[in-house]
């Protein structure tokens, strides 16, 4: 049996919190793991500036529901659910992503978790495991399937290396001098066949 694993943000989505910066304006928000390298600090950060701004999660969301998918997403994923089971491994959160969820057609999702309480007010977040790209494959392996996993970063890497396939798409110059043993496709319509070549199945485009 076969399974497709795939990123979410950079690959069918863009940068939720960049792109949010974007709709807010609220530049602070556009720091990403390469400004500031702890995670923990730099979601500290975030969530210390929704605060700021009284940003409830309602907020949030209504302004998430105004970005799209990137162009040819959910075509992609439509396709690629007709020939494997698909599962997103984001570093994303549930709240967070939902509405361009409901744009993709509801794939399966695992990320995390933000914490909110009953005002709306997110006071905290849950990440579901460390490595959680990397453990989900190798829990996925554990119930026999073969993974075929697609990412664009470095969050992506160790879950591309315990793949039985790994490919990057949309990934920076950067991450594919450094990771060589990955396939890199440019765009979603090369993952098909970067998909279909992957695959022990005789499948067709
Ligand atoms: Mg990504």
């Amino acid at each position: 049996m076969e399974l497709a694993c795939l990123d979410l943000e950079g690959v069918l989505v863009p940068e939720i919190w960049i792109a949010f910066a974007e709709k807010t304006g609220i530049d602070e928000l556009r720091a990403t793991t390469r400004d500031i390298p702890d995670y923990n600090v730099l979601m500290r950060q975030r969530l210390g500036i929704l605060d700021q701004h009284n940003l409830k999660i309602q907020d949030i969301q209504e302004v998430i529901a105004t970005l799209s998918p990137l162009p040819g997403a959910r075509e992609f994923l439509d396709w690629l659910r007709e020939r494997f089971q698909v599962i997103i491994l984001s570093d994303t959160f549930y709240e967070f992503s939902q509405p361009l969820m409901r744009q993709l057609g509801w794939p399966t999702l695992f990320c995390h978790r933000l914490i909110v309480d009953e005002q709306g007010r997110v006071v905290d977040y849950k990440l579901r495991q460390e490595d959680p790209k990397r453990m989900s494959v190798k829990a996925l392996h554990s119930l026999t399937y073969r993974v075929i996993a697609a990412g664009d970063s470095y969050n992506d890497t160790t879950m591309l290396g315990e793949a039985d396939a790994g490919i990057l798409i949309h990934a920076p110059q950067n991450v594919i001098d450094e990771f060589p043993q990955f396939r890199s496709v440019p765009d979603l319509e090369a993952l098909k066949s970067a998909f279909i070549e992957a695959s022990d199945r005789d499948l067709t485009l």
